[in-house]
């Protein structure tokens, strides 16, 4: 296996000096060099063939045993250091100090195809960052992030990736809703892949530590490897990075809310800076459309980080990632001026989103919020509404229209909600008489942006109960089905249907604690 091994992080940034692998605090330094744990018995579950070719891995190279040993991280790569990141974060709105990859160990960087990738594991055990904690990962969050990046990929999300998913052989202790009844599990290891691993957190610990030298290094690091369309020098220049980092976190936002994706801990520290969905946690897809929604119970009085807060934590986290250039700008009024525009940029493509939602060509924002409001009136299933709203012609009646998207509804018996709905859809035949769509057009651009398959709460725990008893068949089929999230796919849609009511109150359905 021959990788063009290219790393920039680790030869461009300060290293921690000390080798040995101790929790401590970590100064003057963005990562320190670790080692992974050795696993036991590493095994291959799956790997995401497709990212793997665009990676420039071969057949033969992904069944090796050097593949599954260097992503299990039984060994390293011929002439490679791995390290972790030192980071910081903001927790549930608290400052939490140092955090950094505490189970996450970066192997090494390759350019293909003049494309730079970094290559993580997750789960290799300890860090100097892992706190009170193991290092490792278990076999439910392993496949619940393997599959769930790629799927997000597919549905055209900004996300990690995620290139391999395989069991270490070992036991992992955990409790999985925090109520002493902690239990042995399946150790698992994710090989994680994106350009960059750098977040918000990476910014703010050398800020609140006042080590503006690294933090400027960082800053110009980051600029000058991810953002080179910067070309501004002194603050102007940081300017420039946190309104870039803005749009990219807007754009990230609008494409959660187009596919109902609730984060879960939108925590600092798990913000990338470069708009990708990083850390698939206790995050959830929305069933029933309710703003008021999170998959994450260790977040369920608060509701911090619910379906409709996420845009504001978006600011939020932007504030705190503003807070830490601020030695690098020394002008709050024109940092403040960025974020001042976030509001407005975000509607406006949130709206225009909706509007290719509904498959509408003029602006309604009046009629946007009627829809929003009839969807959470009675439990409504985000997916199957927009897709299914794509079959309606305009020469439906209300009625007519109405009955081809009943299959959205959980239990819809009241009088009074589908007089509403009726008269909703007799706005909506009139606004599509305004369009220049036909039928078939709307309906085929409907098709493009309102997925017919997502990963759903219960679909994961389907493929983690099969494969904690050894069979992987589910994860491959659900790789498989969720690669073409727009396609009809008819030989699957078993999986467009709404949530069974077993899985309505399930653990790892419908509730998730950050224990994995
Ligand atoms: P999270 O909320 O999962 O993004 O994690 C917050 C912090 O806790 C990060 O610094 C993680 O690396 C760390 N962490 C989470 N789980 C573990 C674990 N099992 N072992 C070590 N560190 C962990
Ligand atoms: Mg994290």
């Amino acid at each position: 296996m021959k990788l063009h091994i290219h790393n920039t992080f680790s030869k461009q940034l300060p290293a921690d000096k000390i080798h040995d692998n101790y929790r401590r605090q970590v100064l003057d330094a963005c990562f320190s060099y670790v080692t992974p744990k050795q696993p036991s018995n590493p095994q291959r579950i799956h790997i995401a063939n497709d990212l793997a070719n665009k990676l420039g891995f071969s057949e033969n190279d992904m069944l090796s045993e050097d593949f599954l040993n260097i992503f299990s991280g039984k060994t390293t790569y011929p002439n490679t250091h791995p390290y972790a990141m030192c980071y910081g974060g903001h927790q549930f709105g608290q400052w939490a100090g140092q955090l950094g990859d505490g189970r996450a160990i970066n192997l090494f960087e390759t350019n293909h195809n003049n494309q730079q990738w970094v290559f993580q594991l997750k789960g290799a055990g300890e860090t100097p960052y892992s706190r009170s904690a193991d290092g490792l990962a278990v076999l439910r969050s392993s496949v619940r992030e393997h599959l769930c990046s790629e799927a997000m990929h597919y549905l055209g999300v900004p996300t990690t990736r995620s290139l391999s998913l395989c069991l270490n052989g070992d036991e992992v202790l955990r409790d999985i809703m925090y109520n002493g009844n902690a239990a042995h599990e399946k150790g698992a290891i994710v090989c994680r892949v994106a350009p960059s691993f750098i977040r918000f957190g990476n910014f703010e610990i050398l800020a609140a530590r006042e080590n503006h030298k690294t933090l400027e290094q960082l800053a110009n690091y980051t600029i000058s490897n991810f953002y080179p369309e910067i070309s501004s020098k002194g603050p102007q220049k940081y300017l420039d990075f946190l309104s870039k980092v803005k749009e990219k976190t807007i754009d990230m936002i609008v494409h959660w809310q187009r596919v109902g994706f609730v984060h879960g801990v939108m925590n600092t520290d798990n913000m990338s800076i470069l708009g990708l969905t990083i850390d698939y946690g206790p995050y959830g897809w929305l069933e029933g459309f309710d703003y008021n929604w999170t998959p994450n119970t260790t977040d369920a009085q608060n509701k911090r980080y619910r379906f409709g807060n996420q845009p504001y934590i978006g600011l939020w986290n932007l504030y705190k990632l503003a807070n830490a250039l601020y030695p690098l700008v020394n002008k709050a009024d024109s940092l403040q001026e960025i974020l001042d525009s976030y509001e407005l940029e975000y509607l406006h493509k949130y709206e225009s989103m909706m509007h290719r939602k509904l498959g509408l060509q003029t602006t309604n924002k009046a009629f946007i919020a009627d829809t929003e409001k009839i969807l959470q009136l009675t439990e409504t299933d985000y997916t199957i509404f927009f897709r299914n709203l794509a079959n309606i012609e305009e020469n439906d009646t209300p009625k007519s229209a109405f009955n081809k998207i009943t299959d959205a509804f959980y239990h819809l018996k009241n009088d009074e909600i589908i007089k509403k709905w009726i008269q909703w859809f007799e706005k909506y035949l009139l606004l599509l008489k305004h369009n220049s769509f036909s039928d078939i057009e709307r309906k085929e651009q409907m098709n493009t942006i309102n997925p017919k398959y997502v990963l759903r709460n219960y679909m994961a725990q389907l493929a983690i109960d099969k494969a904690n008893n050894k069979d992987f068949s589910l994860i491959n089929d659900f790789y498989e089905l969720l690669k073409k999230p727009y396609d009809e796919q008819p030989n699957y849609n078993k999986w467009f249907v709404k949530r069974p009511e077993w899985a309505r109150n399930k653990i790892g359905c419908s509730m998730l604690s950050c224990s994995s």
